[in-house]
């Protein structure tokens, strides 16, 4: 008989603690989820875009050839698991700005490392007469998007049949730490994860981490005529989520950092919208979040440098969707099987901030 109730408890369930606890699972490890679905979630405001080429230099995605692959059979084998569709593969079209724009991004097309994420096939533009593309565009592809509430939702039901989840706020004082393991509304576990987001920042044991939150705001509009499964992308995105409906963003804001909508947000992104759109639409709803990133910009994860039974699985930053799944399995390989973590993302590159 272990001495352990659970290995494992999970605090937070956006796409962090949803991808820890899969990657627990099957690798038939015991956990229990704890998470508040009451508090605000950067997961369920994100569009959950997967993109290998981002930013206006069409810069390759870090580590983009091992994340891309792994993170679409990850939400394959979950729409099986979970019977329901969760990912979208979009390509995504990127209207030039100017003649300037298209010879450059088409000289950096010839490049090996970016070739296989740019469609070989001629530009779609004419297919999508709602959109502003007089000097055509480029259409990047091993892309999508993943319906990031849908996958958290039914995530959350199928751990709450096994009762592996527990709908409330973890409070830490209600937590005891020894150097066995942790006690925690009387069940004993080995190990505590940390995927709270944003919440970190709340967290005695990891606020000293350097992260540097950013707020985002997105639209929900209905356009006037039928979408294409493109995602438009000039400076903002154009998400199709259904014929007649698109999700609109981003907004990027440091002050203040609260999940608040704002005037200055939807008139920033309508402004954009309108200059790349040619056709009507109506402004359906906004959402803001905050996005757990990190000054270096690059993940936080790993082992509290004094206490080894307290963890964290964080700052996702901009690209929840592409990093949880890959770094999700190495994080749970550092954990279960004391695995080398990528010195990156591991939070061992800022332990100096805890000790000075
Ligand atoms: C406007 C916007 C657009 C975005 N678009 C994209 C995109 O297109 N693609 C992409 O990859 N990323 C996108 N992101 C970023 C993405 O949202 C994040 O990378 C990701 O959601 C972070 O996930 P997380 O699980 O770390 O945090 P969260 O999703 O915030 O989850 C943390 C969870 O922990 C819970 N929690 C915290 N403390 C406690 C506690 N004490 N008790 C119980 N529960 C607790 C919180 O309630 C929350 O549910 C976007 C973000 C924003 C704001």
């Amino acid at each position: 008989m272990q001495q352990f109730d659970y290995e494992y408890l999970i605090v937070g369930q956006g796409i962090g603690g949803t991808s820890v606890a899969w990657h627990l699972h099957d690798s038939g490890k015991s956990f229990q989820i704890v998470g508040d679905s009451s508090k605000p979630s950067s997961s369920r405001v994100a569009a959950g875009i997967f993109n290998p080429l981002t930013g206006k230099k069409l810069v390759k995605t870090w580590l983009a050839d091992d994340l891309f692959p792994y993170a679409k059979s990850f939400y394959g084998n979950l729409e099986e698991k979970l019977g329901c569709k969760l990912m979208h593969l979009t390509p995504i079209y990127r209207p030039f700005r100017s003649i300037e724009e298209q010879n450059t991004y088409l000289a950096q097309t010839a490049d090996p490392g970016i070739s296989p994420y740019i469609a070989a096939t001629s530009d779609p533009g004419s297919e999508l007469p709602y959109i502003n593309a007089k000097f055509g565009g480029l259409e990047v592809i091993q892309s999508g998007w993943i319906d990031l509430p849908a996958l958290v939702d039914a995530s959350r039901a199928y751990f709450k049949e096994q009762d592996l989840y527990v709908e409330t706020t973890f409070d830490a004082t209600d937590l005891l730490r020894t150097e066995e393991g942790i006690e925690w509304q009387g069940k004993r576990f080995k190990t505590i994860i940390f995927c709270q987001g944003f919440f970190a920042l709340e967290n005695s044991w990891f606020n000293w981490l350097p992260f540097t939150p950013v707020k985002g705001q997105i639209l929900e509009i209905a356009t006037d005529v039928p979408v294409k499964p493109y995602i438009i992308n000039q400076g903002i995105f154009a998400l199709p989520v259904a014929e007649n409906r698109m999700k609109v963003g981003a907004t990027y804001s440091w002050d203040p950092l609260d999940w608040a909508v704002t005037d200055d947000a939807i008139d920033e992104l309508e402004t954009k919208l309108r200059a790349l759109l040619s056709t009507g639409y109506t402004l359906m709803g906004a959402q803001a979040g905050i996005r757990p990133s990190v000054r270096d910009r690059r993940p936080l994860m790993g082992i509290h440098p004094e206490f080894s039974n307290v963890s964290i699985f964080n700052g996702l930053g901009t690209k929840g969707v592409t990093l949880a799944p890959f770094l999700a399995k190495e994080f749970c390989n550092h954990l279960i099987y004391g695995k080398e973590l990528n010195p990156l993302v591991n939070i061992k590159r800022y332990f100096s901030l805890y000790f000075r």
